[in-house]
């Protein structure tokens, strides 16, 4: 094959002065940390760093007031070597090509992380979903989906929820394509509604796998999760059942937001008060019996556990060296620059990195596809158990990976993750 087998004699890339926070080249940066580590050769490294496919597609919709207004969609395959291409699908305005790159790209290791038979992928819509009624909704989704068409499907590529889509938007994904293929075709999609082939535990499974590494990462600090302290930025899918699931935990859940800001109090928050208030105003901020903070206050709190759950960037060099957490856990994608990663290393924190804290998300969306294929649903006992499994283990691996190469979790889990993609790529070779 014309894959060469020589190490590249290239240095660890040195990062730039000012913070690149575009996501694809921080996710370049992330990956050739890696490669370099790995001695991976110069041909192979070239096909890791791209992505496979990218479409972009034009969305016409009609909106409610009789118009048509066309939005712009994408659908990016980063890999497929390990299997069929897997990952979210973002509706939000600032969504751009490169940051889909991005999200694709760390689909691949996330899924190679915890050893699924996946690749990676992700979608976005730029759209303003907030000011959207749910038929003009309805209408957007189901026309990107008859233009992705021709390359999702349970063997090609399976979406799912991600920022501001859900359950929902995942049934219309999954009633467009069977209307057009002429079958029912549960496993085209993951995070479905459970009247629809969707996984008992799907909903919290980003939620409890986070939970999971961090019980594992609490016992290398030597934190009793009984009483710690946590701060959770984003009060979305993943970032309220964290909440809550820590909450159950007897943790501490001393502060919350969301895009409007952020509610602290010292001796806790119930995290199914702030649901139900949240789902009575909109918001979290106001909520009786807290102060207000905001969200950079919240991520440089005084706690045991930081929780970003929102967005990509939120630590930045900007903050990293205000950071007080012992443990970072990102539920969300791409919160910590590169940068920000060495600063943490180097004060100590404990960064459990976003293709292994939030994999809980698809780890059981995996589940659901299996549930789909086989047409035999499992209880809810049994998902979350064998999310343990995966995570748990996945976590050791990680960790024995990061030990090994003398670097902090976040490289670990990319040598780990990274060299599984890459000895996939060279065992299928290049065809032709
Ligand atoms: P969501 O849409 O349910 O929630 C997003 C939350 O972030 C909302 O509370 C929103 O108000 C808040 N937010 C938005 N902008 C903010 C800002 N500037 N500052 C503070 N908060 C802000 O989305 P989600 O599914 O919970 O996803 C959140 C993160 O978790 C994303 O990075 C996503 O990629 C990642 N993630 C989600 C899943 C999943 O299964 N849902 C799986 C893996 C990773």
């Amino acid at each position: 094959m014309a894959i060469a087998t020589k190490p590249a004699p290239q240095a660890i890339p040195r990062i730039a002065p000012r913070e690149d926070l575009n996501p694809y080249r921080i996710a370049q940066i992330q990956f050739d940390i890696a490669a370099e580590h790995l001695k991976l050769d110069q041909g192979l490294r070239q096909i890791l760093r791209a992505s496979k496919r990218v479409m972009e597609v034009s969305i016409p919709t009609k909106m409610d007031s009789g118009q048509v207004k066309v939005f712009t969609g994408y659908r990016v395959q980063h890999n497929i070597a390990r299997g069929p291409a897997k990952g979210g699908l973002r509706y939000h305005p600032n969504v751009t090509l490169d940051e889909v790159r991005a999200l694709a790209m760390w689909m691949t290791w996330k899924t190679a992380t915890v050893n699924l038979p996946y690749g990676g992928a992700k979608g976005g819509v730029i759209c303003d979903p907030k000011r959207m009624s749910k038929g003009e909704l309805e209408r957007m989704t189901r026309r990107f989906t008859s233009e992705i068409l021709p390359i999702i499907g349970p063997g090609r590529d399976v979406p799912a929820p991600d920022v501001y889509t859900d359950s929902q938007t995942m049934a219309w994904i999954m009633d467009t394509y069977s209307v057009m293929v002429g079958e029912a075709t549960l496993g085209v999609v993951t995070g479905k509604p459970i009247s629809l082939g969707g996984s008992l535990g799907r909903s919290d499974a980003t939620a409890r796998g986070c939970l999971f590494a961090v019980e594992e990462a609490c016992k290398l600090k030597r934190i009793n999760l009984r009483g710690a302290t946590v701060a959770i930025q984003g009060f979305g899918n993943a970032g309220s059942a964290a909440a809550r699931l820590f909450a159950e935990k007897k943790a501490r859940i001393l502060a919350i937001s969301d895009s409007r800001g952020g509610v602290f109090n010292s001796r806790g928050i119930d995290p199914l008060k702030a649901m139900r208030y949240k789902e009575r105003s909109g918001t979290v901020v106001g909520m009786p019996g807290t102060s207000r903070i905001s969200n950079d206050d919240l991520l440089t709190l005084k706690c045991d556990i930081l929780i970003p759950a929102a967005l990509e960037n939120v630590i930045t060099l900007n903050n990293a060296e205000l950071i007080k957490a012992r443990i970072v856990a990102e539920a969300a994608n791409g919160p910590t620059t590169p940068h920000a990663d060495e600063v943490l290393a180097r004060k100590g924190v404990l960064l459990v990195p976003d293709i292994l804290a939030n994999a809980g998300g698809v780890t059981v969306s995996y589940f659901e596809w299996a549930q789909d294929l086989q047409g035999y649903f499992w209880t809810e006992g049994e998902v979350n158990l064998r999310l343990e499994t995966v995570i748990k283990r996945a976590f050791h691996e990680v960790h024995e990976t990061t030990r090994k190469h003398h670097t902090h979790m976040r490289t670990g889990a990319y040598i780990l993750s990274v060299g599984r993609v890459a000895d996939a790529t060279l065992v299928r070779g290049l065809y032709p």
